[in-house]
């Protein structure tokens, strides 16, 4: 097969595809593996009642039905959800947002795919301009997203250590700078992998030094405010015309509907309303429908707030509990839970790659990420912390995580005791 660069680089293996493979042949492989690697997020019993209820609301209304699977929606989304989403976050924020300011994807993930090729890469004025990442570790699937290589840069973090076993990563204002390069830059908040929040100070100084450089912040809410509001913190949502939100209802409990949101000034959002239509002609309805009437009525926020925000809490600090003494005695760190459905743990020192670390894991019958792949625009190749990390998903069943946790302690113990 001749394949384009296009081509090439698009069906080489990329960390996200490492990532989903595992999930999917370990899923349908042994039964016994402990799957707290992927990004599946838990599923509640309060969220799956509520869409069940919604399902059969659906049933009973021929309309309904059809405007869910019988007709294709603008490609900038479907026009009632987004009325009712304009609606609730100008009632609950005081935002001024129209309409206009917001469109719908197939899945946060190919909205971030639009979104940084629009802006990075090979630009018309000759220049070559990058995404620029304030903080790594950042999210994996932005790293294989860029139409070129060489497409993000990325900062190393500040590390506070804070009471045992925590740390906590902190953007390193000092050596970030904006170049006439950068693009724009983009964040996790909640961050996966870490789970650690960004500070209501650390986003308005982002937002501050991306609006002097007059280049857009990204800022990926895909576990943030408001909904699926998974945040352990205090932290204010944000969005301005300068700041492009995007959200996603995939950690709601809705990832097989691919349905993310992007909100944005009117010129940001007619421009990849138009790359839908190119790319695919209109999203899914079927998130927008599923969410149409927790929407209107805000409920979307009071079961995020109430019921998977608490959830998660609870199963974070029963995942602290079981790691404090599966690995007593190692010399291990976790970062602080501040939000999103992972826990990101640190071994300094390790004696083995992370890589090395994961495989050992899965021969033991628990699937973790290991943490290189979250470098991403990180230059730095012989930063031993890219190798000394793991990210453990902590939603998958009680059972499960006790026992995942229960092996990646003995396997750790034995790793270090082999020098
Ligand atoms: N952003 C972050 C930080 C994520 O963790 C994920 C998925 O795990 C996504 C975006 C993409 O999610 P989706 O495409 O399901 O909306």
């Amino acid at each position: 097969m001749r394949l384009s660069t296009f081509g090439e680089k698009f069906s080489s293996k990329s960390g996200i595809l490492q990532l989903m493979d595992d999930l999917g042949n370990a899923l349908a492989g042994k039964g016994d593996m402990a799957m707290m690697g992927g990004g599946n997020p838990a599923h509640i019993p309060e969220v799956e009642e509520a869409m069940a209820r919604r399902l059969k609301k659906i049933h009973g209304d021929n309309d309904e039905i059809r405007r869910m699977i019988g007709i294709y929606d603008p490609p900038q989304g479907e026009k009632n959800f987004i009325e009712g989403l304009a609606d609730l976050l100008n009632r609950e924020f005081g935002w001024q947002l129209t309409p206009e300011n917001i469109a719908l994807t197939n899945g946060s993930q190919s909205a971030f795919f639009l979104l940084f090729n629009m802006f990075a890469g090979p630009c018309p004025d000759g220049k070559k301009r990058k995404i620029l990442l304030p903080l790594a570790p950042e999210y994996i699937g932005y790293a294989d997203a860029g139409l070129v290589p060489d497409f993000f840069t990325s900062f190393k973090p500040k590390i506070d250590f804070l009471e045992r076993p925590f740390f906590k990563y902190r953007i390193d204002f000092e050596n970030l700078h904006i170049s006439d390069d950068t693009a724009a830059i983009c964040v996790s908040r909640p961050t996966n992998p870490t789970g650690n929040v960004l500070t209501d100070e650390e986003v308005i100084s982002l937002d501050a030094m991306a609006k002097k450089a007059d280049i857009p912040l990204i800022l990926d809410s895909a576990y943030g405010t408001p909904f699926p509001d998974i945040i352990f913190t205090q932290a204010r949502p944000f969005w301005n015309e300068n700041i492009i939100l995007c959200m996603s209802l995939s950690k709601l409990g809705l990832p097989a509907a691919r349905t993310g949101i992007v909100i944005a000034r009117q010129e940001i959002v007619r421009a990849l309303s138009r790359m839908n239509a190119v790319m695919n002609l209109a999203t899914g309805s079927f998130g927008a429908m599923m969410t149409m009437d927790l929407v209107r009525s805000g409920e979307i926020i009071s079961l995020s707030r109430n019921v998977i925000q608490p959830y998660y809490r609870k199963r974070a600090e029963e995942a602290v509990g079981l790691f404090e003494k599966a690995l007593e005695g190692t010399n291990f760190f976790i970062h602080k839970p501040e939000g999103a459905i992972f826990l990101w743990l640190w071994f300094p020192n390790l004696p083995i790659s992370s890589q090395k670390l994961y495989e050992r894991l899965k021969e033991k019958g628990v699937l973790v990420v290991p943490g290189h792949y979250f470098f991403p625009g990180i230059e730095d190749e012989n930063w031993p912390h890219r190798q000394e990390c793991i990210r453990v998903n902590y939603s998958q069943s009680e059972d499960v995580v006790k026992r995942g946790i229960a092996i990646i302690g003995e396997e750790v113990k034995q790793v270090f005791s082999q020098g």
